[in-house]
Order: C-alpha cells, then structure tokens, then sequence
C-alpha cells in the first residue's frame, strides 16, 4: 500500500521555499495567488514548505483542499527542548503533514545519516510523512555515486522497520543539479536512478515494499521540464526549489503534471 498521504494515481509536488521569501507580506501574497492555481485535485497532491515562521499564519484558517502544508526540517528531539530548533509537536499543532528530512543543504551543514534516521523515525511515530532525501554530490565513471547513495538509503532507513516504510516517500535530489546555473537531470539517468534505489530498497525490505515506495525527484525542475521528468522519469512527483517561489511558473508546473 502506498502512503496515505499519496495515492497510487496521483503525482505530489512539493514546494520547498526554503527561506524566502523575505517577508510575511509577500508570503502571504504567493499563497494568495497560488489559491487562484487551476489544477486537477484528482491527479495531484500540492505541499507548500514555507520557513517556519510563516507557516502557522499560512496554514491557520486556510480551509482549501488545493494545498498542504510541510515543513522544511525538524529538530532531532521532541523532549529535550533545544534553543532555535523546531520540535514534530509544534509542527504538528502548525498545520504540517509533512517533513522533509535530510535535504542536501541541511547535510552540507551537518546533519548525519544517523540524525536523519532519528528524525525519519520520530516523524513516523508523530504520525506525519517523511520525505528522504538523497542524492549524491557528483557522478563518476566508476559508479561510486551510487554506494554514495545506496549508503544514504541504509543509514538513513535503519530505524526503519518494513511495516512502517510504506509511509516513506523518497526523493533523489543529485547536488549537481540542485539551484542556479544547474541543468535537471536526463530522463534517462533519473530512470536508471529509481531503478537502482528500487533495488536497495528491495534488498532492504522486499521487492513488493520496494515498488511501492514513491520516488520523487528534485533539482532545477521548471515549467518546461516538468512534464517529460514525470512521464520518461518514472517518478511519483517533484521537489521543487526555485520554481515555487515564483506563483505563476509554480501553478504552472501544477497544471502541467496533472494533466500528464
Ligand atoms: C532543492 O533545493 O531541493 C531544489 C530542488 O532546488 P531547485 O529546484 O532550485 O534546483
């Protein structure tokens, strides 16, 4: 069974802002043009990840179906309460269903396969969804990218039991095509990818949890390239940087892959 949070039939796009924009003022005003967005709710399903102070005033008395909320991290632990970190509860009571965990930008300042373990785990228990994120930081001819990654998927998946993976979703987010200046993957190499990270999970879990487990793919995906990503790419959906922040390309992008 896939995850409740996505149907088998539909595709999830998932905008990360990261921390833009500067203010609540123009947050509110991306969220108010995106309402206006004119997609088929029956094919996708649409997450905004606002910087965290907006996301309680964005999420608070939005009573639409069009969109999600999610969150862009979370701290390690809900107990033991640490300065400047967010804990799942807080985020929870602010409208999340969803986290990201272990994107490339919170690993290049630190965080751990380990750590994302943890906080794979302790969003889980919380009853919200995780998306893993994994990727490597360059190709090479002798494949070691591919233990690069294939390390990600078992380190990060060890508190993982095989019940509880059906309500994973993962995405492959190679670095070298993450943000400005970069091109998005070929088709042909993310379906290469998502076979290849079905075969970990397989040997992981099992082939039936392995096929079942939505891949999502993310780096320098616009209007243009969203369609063919999806379709040849043999992905489930997108995590989208740059492209959400700009309402008109973003519901665009809706447009386009629900009608894929
Ligand atoms: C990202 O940072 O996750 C991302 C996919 O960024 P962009 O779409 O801007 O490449």
């Amino acid at each position: 069974m896939p995850t409740k949070l996505l149907p088998k039939n539909k595709k999830l796009i998932v905008a990360n802002w990261k921390m833009n924009p500067e203010n609540i003022f123009e947050a509110r005003k991306i969220f108010s043009l995106l309402k206006k967005s004119n997609f088929n709710l029956k094919k996708v399903v649409a997450v905004i990840c606002p910087p965290v102070i907006f996301l309680n005033e964005l999420s608070t008395g939005y009573r639409g179906k069009k969109f999600i909320f999610g969150s862009q991290d979370v701290s390690l632990d809900n107990k033991k309460k640490y300065t400047g970190e967010t804990g799942i509860s807080i985020l929870k009571t602010s409208g999340v269903r969803l986290v990201i965990v272990g994107h490339a930008e919170r690993r290049a300042l630190g965080e751990t396969n380990q750590s994302v373990a943890v906080k794979i785990k302790n969003v889980i228990s919380a009853g919200l969804t995780p998306v893993l994120c994994v990727g490597e930081n360059r190709r090479d001819l002798d494949g070691t990218y591919l233990r690069f990654v294939e390390e990600q998927l078992h380190e990060s998946l060890k508190k993982v039991s095989r019940k509880d993976i059906e309500k994973v979703i993962l995405a492959y987010e190679p670095i070298w095509a993450i943000g400005k200046g970069r091109k998005a993957i070929s088709t042909h190499e993310l379906h290469q990818m998502t076979l290849f990270i079905k075969k970990i999970l397989s040997a992981i879990y099992n082939k039936k949890v392995a096929m079942n487990v939505p891949i999502l793919y993310g780096g320098s995906i616009d209007a243009d390239n969203c369609e063919e990503i999806i379709n040849k790419g043999e992905v489930s959906g997108l995590l989208v940087g740059r492209a959400s922040l700009n309402p008109y390309i973003f519901s665009d992008i809706l447009k386009k892959v629900s009608s894929v």
